[in-house]
């Protein structure tokens, strides 16, 4: 067993984090006050080749199919920048749907995704399917060589912003997933009406709407994939997004605890620094051995993919664990720093109210927990044999 990072990945770590640290940390503060998405910022990552690091190299992207570094870049960015990291990894995920494309759609959206110039949105939850995704509702029937999509779509990140939106819509009358199709919709498709934008608690640097569709036409070509299976595929491509999600929260939680030391070691009160006292030590260790068996969960989890194992399971847990601790850490963080950690002007409120929808999307973490439960009590899985049943 090697734990030891690569030499690419501790030089990904070191120049992203040195990016973030330099670049992007300073811009935070007005970017989370004024909220939306942000072309400066956008840029600069793309000066830094990140939104096209896991885009494939034919199209302009880097190559990096790790999973591992990918997980560590997301890290260092969400340490110091929360809303960047995520973007990034909304950026990818669409990039990796997109792969299942023709040669024609792949040479159309691919390549500007890559490159920085424009960014995409994925649409699939709806005002009343969420993690009950069987139940969407979103309809797209052929018409004269059309697609003719009616339906609303929420909280769709990026939208408005996006060049153009992957659209999950019933093809057909089958019930559940089954019969669910990927559109690709254009910013200027008629009938595609923009909502407002979302006023968020946190993860303020992006920009959320709902999308309307009334009667909305778009070529029959821009069917994504195969017909009636958009569903399945996209969630098959989107699994390492778990992953990357529990790596938002590592660098979130890293931040925590260094703002929560750096206190701790500098506010005075009875006439001693507060970290000589045992109770302030006690959640010290704590965030830091959470933090770490996340970090350790998370890479094992990317290894495991990386490795050309099953990995579904250990995204789920790692996602599950890392969001989880992030935030009791940011909680515990906003305790140490306490009445100033309630205020605008130190830094462990915003990670607070950052870290909180990492909990939530990418399948809430209750919904992780089914699909973890649903796999220890089939006898069949291959997480079983992975696992070993000696360890069960
Ligand atoms: C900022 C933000 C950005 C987002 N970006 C996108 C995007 O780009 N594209 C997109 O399609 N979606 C996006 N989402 C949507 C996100 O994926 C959903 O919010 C999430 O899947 C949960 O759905 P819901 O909000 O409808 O909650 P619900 O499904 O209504 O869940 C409500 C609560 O009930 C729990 N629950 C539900 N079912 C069960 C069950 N069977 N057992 C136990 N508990 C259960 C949930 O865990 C949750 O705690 C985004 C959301 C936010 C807030």
């Amino acid at each position: 067993m090697d734990f030891k990072l690569t030499e690419e990945q501790e030089l990904f770590k070191k120049n992203v984090g040195d990016f973030a640290r330099q670049e992007l940390a300073p811009l935070v503060r007005e970017i989370d006050e004024k909220g939306g998405f942000n072309w400066e910022v956008w840029r600069k990552l793309a000066l830094m080749g990140l939104p096209g690091l896991a885009g494939p190299e034919e199209y302009g992207g880097v190559g990096v199919d790790s999973l591992l570094t990918q997980a560590i870049v997301v890290e260092e960015l969400a340490r110091y920048d929360f809303s960047s990291a995520a973007n990034i990894v909304s950026n990818w995920s669409i990039i990796h749907v997109l792969t299942v494309g023709n040669e024609e759609q792949k040479s159309r959206y691919l390549a500007p995704l890559c490159s920085g110039e424009s960014v995409g949105a994925f649409a699939q939850t709806e005002p009343n399917a969420g993690s009950d995704v069987a139940s969407m509702r979103t309809t797209a029937r052929l018409e004269d060589g059309y697609y003719v999509i009616n339906g609303e779509k929420c909280f769709v990140t990026q939208g408005g912003e996006a060049e153009f939106t992957i659209v999950m819509a019933r093809t057909s009358n089958e019930m559940g997933t089954n019969g669910i199709s990927a559109l690709l919709v254009d910013k200027d498709a008629p009938g595609l009406i923009l909502g407002q934008k979302e006023e968020k608690l946190g993860f303020r640097g992006s920009t959320t709407r709902v999308l309307a569709f009334d009667d909305c036409r778009i070529p029959v070509t821009n069917l994504l994939g195969e017909k009636g299976k958009g569903f399945k595929t996209a969630m098959k491509m989107l699994t390492g997004g778990r992953v990357l999600t529990a790596a938002q929260a590592l660098g979130q939680a890293q931040a925590a605890l260094d703002a929560s030391v750096k206190y701790a070691k500098e506010r005075i009160q009875f006439g001693k620094p507060i970290g000589s006292f045992q109770l302030i030590q006690g959640i010290l260790a704590d965030m830091a051995i959470q933090l770490e068996a996340a970090r350790l969960l998370t890479h094992q989890a990317a290894w495991l993919k990386d490795n050309g194992q099953p990995f579904n399971i250990y995204a789920s847990m790692a996602k599950t664990y890392a969001t989880d601790v992030a935030m009791k850490a940011a909680v515990d963080a906003v305790q140490i720093f306490g009445g100033y950690g309630f205020m605008r002007d130190y830094p462990v409120e915003s990670i607070m109210r950052n870290v909180k929808i990492t909990q939530i999307y990418e399948g809430t973490n209750q919904i992780q927990r089914l699909i973890i439960a649903r796999e220890l009590l089939d006898e069949k899985t291959s997480f079983r044999e992975m696992y070993g049943n000696n360890k069960m």
